[in-house]
């Protein structure tokens, strides 16, 4: 076993070697933010994957704040919402006091201090775009450029508890979290909220990464904490240590977000919950009489806009949504009570607002967009399922377990995000991350007919689960 893994570390290590080898061979990338190039005395590099910037680029480049201290061989980047400290050849992280693990680790080359851009650009808030074939590093700014596909984040800025035993969340800009988990011995609620930290002055109290306020004499709740999660993706935590017959109700406005706890028999029957509201739509009328169901189906991106890119598999997003999407549509026309509605049927490029405008006058039933995710991490994989608007949750909630059952991939989960396609209709819309094209594994699943034969089928299948059809 022990001789096993020595082979096995070795093996990495070369493999580690040749990699680093491979990308230094390359020309420097060059960087751009919004569309204008950023020009330095030192060229980035790559180094296993991740971009390396010298430190000026952030100041001087993208106005960040930004500290050296030589003698601790620290980094420190900010700006108004988030720190970040960074320590040379350390893969551990500091984002407003909480420490995460990454993989792209600052370093000194030639007596200056790279640091790797991405992993700092996107905790402070800009979004990427990697073009392989011309090296180039595009940034965007989200109040200049939104990128549709990247979720903002959003900021957890109290957390308080009042008498009557609900938990206020005040926030800027955070997602409401989803339905909790419930675990036992002691039982708890575990919420999570995607997209979310907290602001610094939070982070900073935290202790042992997480900040626990202990409740007595409340027979709701023994105490209640929270965390920062994980960074990828960006999720916060909040515990809740309630008693066995604890039952909650969860509100969420712009910027508060409260769970009322109170005794089960005191909840609402039909929960009061926007995140799981009835079903607007009316039930489908029985079989007998069968109506047709208008089905819009998006493949994301098209023609100058090619989406990710898959370097295992040199292809484009953009190929495998329209594939993803003929097969889906080839295999709802087997119903007769399916009317097929596509944004692009072929590889040209269609505006996100012309795609809603064109649901809306279809007066689609249902509106589907297809995905796939990249991400600089090559491990990192899956199926996710986004929706925006509480009445889409049911249906991204069915599709996404048969998108999981057609792909075979990891469960990232259904998640909530202000995807403009998703976002501006106003029928139920979700918007499918079939895979990770910058994984090998997903990549081949997400490129293979037969996946995308079966993915078709369980979207369908999906359908016909949420519109109630035999
Ligand atoms: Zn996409």
């Amino acid at each position: 076993m022990k001789k096993f893994l020595s082979i096995l570390l070795l093996m990495s290590l070369l493999f580690t070697m040749f990699a680093s080898v491979g990308h230094a061979a390359g020309t420097p990338p060059k960087l751009f933010l919004n569309g204008k190039e950023l020009h330095s005395d030192v060229e980035p590099k790559i180094v296993n994957g991740s971009t390396l910037v010298p430190l000026a680029i952030l100041s001087e480049g993208l106005g960040y704040e930004v500290e050296w201290e030589p003698e601790t061989k620290k980094v420190t980047v900010k700006n108004e919402m988030t720190v970040i400290e960074l320590v040379i050849n350390q893969s551990s992280v500091r984002v407003n006091g909480v420490v995460m693990e990454t993989d792209a680790k600052p370093q000194l080359m030639n007596w200056r201090t790279m640091v790797p851009v991405r992993l700092v650009g996107e905790l402070l808030g800009l979004s990427f775009e990697w073009k392989e074939a011309a090296r180039e590093v595009h940034m965007f700014e989200k109040s200049t450029e939104p990128d549709p596909e990247t979720p903002v984040v959003g900021y957890i800025t109290a957390v308080t508890m009042d008498e009557q035993s609900v938990i206020r969340i005040a926030h800027a800009g955070a997602s409401a979290p989803g339905k909790p988990m419930v675990l036992d011995n002691p039982r708890r609620l575990v919420f999570n909220f995607p997209y979310t930290t907290f602001i610094p002055q939070i982070a900073d109290q935290f202790v042992g990464g997480q900040t626990e306020t202990l409740v007595a004499d409340n027979p709701l709740l023994t105490a209640y904490r929270y965390s920062q999660f994980s960074t990828q993706p960006l999720t916060a935590r909040l515990v809740i240590v309630v008693g066995n017959d604890t039952g909650y109700v969860v509100t969420s406005g712009d910027n508060e977000i409260s769970i009322a706890l109170m005794p089960k028999a005191e909840v609402p029957t039909e929960p009061a919950e926007p995140e799981m509201p009835v079903d607007p739509k009316p039930t489908p009328p029985p079989v007998e009489n069968p109506e047709v169901y208008d089905i819009v189906l998006d493949a994301g991106h098209g023609a100058k806009d090619p989406g990710a890119y898959s370097k295992p598999l040199n292809k484009w997003e953009k190929e495998f949504n329209l594939s993803a999407v003929l097969k889906v549509k080839a295999e709802l026309e087997k119903d007769p009570r399916f009317k097929v509605h596509l944004t692009r049927k072929d590889d040209t490029f269609v505006e996100l607002l012309d795609r809603v405008k064109f649901a809306e006058s279809v007066k689609a039933d249902i509106f589907i967009s297809i995905h796939a995710n990249s991400y600089d991490n090559t491990s990192v994989s899956g199926v996710e399922t986004y929706y925006e608007r509480a009445n889409s949750k049911p249906l991204a909630d069915i599709i996404h377990k048969h998108v999981l059952a057609g792909m075979g991939l990891r469960d990232r989960g259904v998640k909530k995000a202000a995807f403009k396609v998703i976002k501006e209709t106003t029928m139920p819309a979700i918007l499918i991350e079939a895979g990770y094209l910058t994984n090998t594994t997903d990549a081949n699943a997400l490129f293979n007919a037969k996946t995308q034969d079966k993915l078709a089928v369980e979207i369908v299948k999906g359908i016909k689960t949420y519109l109630k059809l035999k």
